[in-house]
């Protein structure tokens, strides 16, 4: 894409989702407007067909995702696929979410009729005092999950792990894992929506029924063999306001902190940058073709070729992208 024409970033709009575990903090904290009900996910950046967003503004605007992708693909180019790879949520937790399992690609492709499966990493941003989600079994075959469900040894199976804001989490398919009440959570995955629900606290939805479980396929999926981890917390360091949180085959995540006193500059030499603003009073992200604001809850993605992003004001932002290919 030519630099003199480039359209600089594409903002987008995120789309809300009913749950039955969701709050009302997407509000309250955030600013989006609800739908009725309790709150769970904001789907931030996504052309997931469950939520495809739609660009707000520019020579985009109205678009969804989807379209971008498949129409004007010098956006992303360098990008593989047949479709926008990777998925941004923000999710409040008011009541513990199931605990479940995802498959990995292969699985997912052959079950799942051509679904992608799912690797996720999670970036804490609220939690209560003594806050905990689930991350690992402790099961380590087959047989012995099975027999821990049959007798409903629930604590013996799942790997409890304390959190804090700013913890961070990388969750492999086939790892059990839930987000637990109270919590705040960005979360970076593929583009998919296929989850097995190992057990949903016995609960019941609006309509008095139960949500279905899929113990087969977790059983299929979960990797007995992965040590549960013991921590979230980030041991890489921050070189001029930028983290490197997490990488995986599918993708890396990045912190990047703004201040007054301390601008960021961030490079943008990938076929697209997710970037999504989680805290702070907000500011400006400049490129060579523009200056856009944002604030507490914008969701955006710099296309390829947009040049080096210049972030000012006061705010923590977190990022992805695809892997730099080997
Ligand atoms: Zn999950």
């Amino acid at each position: 894409m030519q630099r003199g024409d480039h359209p600089g970033l594409i903002m987008l709009r995120p789309v809300l989702h009913n749950n039955i575990w969701g709050g009302r903090k997407l509000g309250s904290e955030f600013g989006y407007e609800l739908p009725d009900g309790p709150v769970g996910e904001c789907w931030g950046i996504s052309a997931h067909p469950h939520g495809d967003c739609v660009v707000d503004g520019g020579p985009y605007d109205g678009m969804r995702l989807s379209m971008l992708w498949d129409e004007h693909h010098e956006l992303f180019e360098g990008a593989e696929g047949d479709r926008f790879p990777l998925l941004v949520k923000i999710l409040d937790a008011r009541d513990d979410l199931s605990i479940q399992v995802h498959p990995d690609d292969a699985y997912a492709m052959e079950h799942e009729g051509g679904s992608l499966g799912k690797h996720e990493c999670w970036y804490v941003l609220g939690a209560h005092d003594r806050g905990h989600i689930i991350v690992g079994q402790r099961a380590r075959s087959r047989a012995e999950f099975a027999r821990m469900v049959e007798e409903g040894r629930w604590q013996d199976m799942e790997n409890l792990i304390p959190i804090r804001p700013g913890d961070c989490f990388d969750i492999k398919p086939g790892t059990v894992h839930a987000i637990l009440g109270g919590t705040l959570v960005l979360e970076t995955q593929q583009s998919s929506d296929v989850t097995y629900r190992v057990y949903d606290y016995g609960r019941r939805q609006p309509d008095g029924s139960l949500r279905e479980l899929h113990l087969q396929q977790a059983m299929d999926v979960i990797d007995y063999s992965v040590a549960p981890p013991a921590s979230g917390e980030v041991a890489a360091p921050e070189v001029d306001g930028i983290t490197r949180l997490m990488s995986c085959e599918y993708f890396e995540v990045l912190r990047v902190r703004v201040s007054p006193e301390a601008p960021v500059r961030l490079p943008q030499p990938h076929p697209f940058m997710c970037l999504s603003v989680v805290e702070g009073a907000g500011g400006h992200i400049a490129t060579p073709a523009g200056s856009w604001e944002v604030s507490k809850g914008s969701h955006l993605v710099a296309p390829c070729g947009c040049g080096d992003l210049v972030l000012q004001g006061d705010m923590t932002l977190i990022g992805s992208h695809v892997p730099a290919r080997a």
